[in-house]
């Protein structure tokens, strides 16, 4: 059983120096435990949080510890009586081929329903932080501007794509010119930005959002936050998801720095955090799965194969080598 494990803490950018592959027997599952071998294995940007050894809302890995992710897996050997061996499960397991499960830790994959990966995407957490950031945080309304950062990503895709189904206009903001053309050509993006080859972005988005920005779904944070902060409307609202231009910062940077704008448009930031809404995320799901199913949600996923890649996979994010979620294949299901 190869498993991933923490060799250092990265200071700034980590490297693949940062990780081990370690291999030991297969786990035992012991009472109401199964074995799950695994499928698919997200990486997610959270994770370079639970690499720093800081508060964060998750739980900062130990050096030598097996590193956690999420899961689709196939129960192997089951002393539980809520799985059987072949069912598809998701749950947060272990960068690994095998993991151990209590049986109150997993849910059910319908393997009919989707590709079982999607279960890590657009039918999974991001999905889920997609649809609770935007419409119980973002509050759009048709006619609604909403300009989404990290738009071609796993959670920003479907932000985009959320909204247009609520009637708004639609501003992505990304970094190659393949994933502009996605959103705008596939994913019905009425305009997307790319930041990477824009030099001045504030004037950028005041030419994409003429009438000012109602929402602001940020992925991102630093320049790109600035220069939507600068082109809100009039009691617009900020979701802020995710920072990942800052992951890497080796000091926490001073700000923020536009914080007057809020006072001339009376607007409102405000964070999001997907678990809040554990009680409410088979609404999610269903809603989701409906979108998917309808054409509603497209959705895409950047294979990388093999676990001995998994974190080459994790680096790439923070280059932007993913188009919608990034994922690990593991075994062949
Ligand atoms: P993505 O699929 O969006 O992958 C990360 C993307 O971030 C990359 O593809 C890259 O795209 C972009 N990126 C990397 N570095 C920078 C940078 N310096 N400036 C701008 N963009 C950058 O990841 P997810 O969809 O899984 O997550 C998106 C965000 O949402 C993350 O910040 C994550 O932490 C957060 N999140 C928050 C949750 C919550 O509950 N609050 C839950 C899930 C995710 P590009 O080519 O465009 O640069």
């Amino acid at each position: 059983n190869r498993q991933w494990v923490l060799a250092e803490r990265p200071a700034g950018r980590p490297t693949v120096e940062c990780f081990d592959l370690v291999e030991e027997a297969v786990p035992d599952p012991g009472p109401r435990e199964v074995l799950v071998r695994t499928r698919y294995m997200s990486v997610d940007p959270y994770m370079r949080g639970r690499m720093r050894d800081a508060d964060s809302y998750a739980e900062p890995w130990d050096v030598g510890e097996v590193m956690h992710a999420g899961v689709v897996g196939e129960v192997v050997e089951s002393n539980s009586p809520k799985w059987d061996a072949g069912d598809v499960v998701n749950g947060n397991l272990r960068w690994a081929d095998y993991a151990v499960a209590d049986e109150d830790q997993l849910v059910a994959v319908d393997p009919e329903r989707a590709p079982i990966s999607t279960a890590l995407g657009v039918l999974g957490m991001p999905g889920r932080t997609a649809y609770f950031g935007l419409l119980d945080v973002g509050e759009p309304k048709p006619g609604d501007t909403v300009l989404v950062s990290g738009a071609a990503g796993a959670v920003g895709s479907v932000v985009g794509q959320i909204a247009k189904h609520a009637g708004c206009r639609v501003v992505g903001v990304a970094g190659a010119d393949e994933k502009v053309h996605w959103l705008t050509g596939e994913l019905g993006f009425d305009e997307a930005i790319n930041y990477d080859t824009t030099e001045n972005l504030r004037a950028a988005v005041a030419a994409a959002c003429p009438d000012g920005v109602d929402v602001y779904y940020d992925n991102v944070g630093g320049p790109i936050t600035d220069a939507a902060f600068a082109n809100l409307a009039v009691r617009a609202r900020v979701v802020v998801c995710g920072q990942i231009s800052l992951y890497n910062a080796e000091e926490r940077p001073t700000g923020p720095r536009q914080l007057g704008e809020l006072i001339t448009k009376r607007a409102r930031v405000e964070g999001v955090l997907v678990r809040d809404y554990v009680e409410r995320y088979e609404e999610a799901n269903e809603r989701l799965a409906r979108w998917v199913g309808d054409g509603t949600v497209q959705y895409r996923e950047t294979v990388t194969e093999g676990l001995e890649n998994a974190p080459d996979a994790f680096l790439g994010l923070f280059d932007g080598v993913n188009v919608g979620k990034q994922v690990v294949k593991v075994s062949e299901y």
